[in-house]
């Protein structure tokens, strides 16, 4: 068993979408452990966004994960990491595979409905940075 950090990002949030992804989560054997709606400040989308600091693309990242509120889960199941990177597609939405999330309801590689963990150390350090260990339940 793994846990997994998802965010729907405010493109999703903004569409209404949130329960249809949350549904393609249960639906393919993954559990929310734990779930909140928030409104990131600059500070923390930075913070959280370290690893890309350095790219092109970091200042507009910050500034439309800030744009609107998000839903922030803890996914746990079996491969979780791997299985929501799955269910998620491909970063560029006109690259993801049919049927993805990115695919279904991602607009372009600004706009693109949801962030997962790359990885299961990454997925430790991303669920800590959002979640008390007294707010993940079972
Ligand atoms: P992923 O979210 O699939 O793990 P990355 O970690 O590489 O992708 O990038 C983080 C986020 O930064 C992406 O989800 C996307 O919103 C944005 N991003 C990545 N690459 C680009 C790019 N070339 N141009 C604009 N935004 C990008
Ligand atoms: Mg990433």
């Amino acid at each position: 068993m793994q846990k997994t950090l998802s965010i729907i990002k405010p493109d999703a949030v903004k569409k209404n979408v949130i329960g249809k992804i949350l549904d393609r989560f249960e639906s393919n054997g993954l559990k929310i452990v734990a779930m909140k709606k928030i409104q990131l400040n600059q500070n923390q989308a930075e913070e959280f966004y370290q690893i890309h600091k350095d790219k092109p693309f970091f200042e507009d990242l910050v500034k439309f994960m800030i744009s609107g509120p998000v839903v922030v889960s803890v996914l746990e199941g079996e491969d979780a990491v791997f299985k929501n990177r799955e269910l998620m597609g491909a970063t560029n939405p006109k690259e993801a595979k049919a049927g993805t999330i990115r695919a279904d309801f991602a607009e372009n590689i600004d706009a693109n409905a949801v962030h997962g963990s790359d990885s299961l150390e990454n997925a430790e350090i991303e669920i800590n940075f959002f979640f008390k260990t007294d707010e993940i339940y079972k």
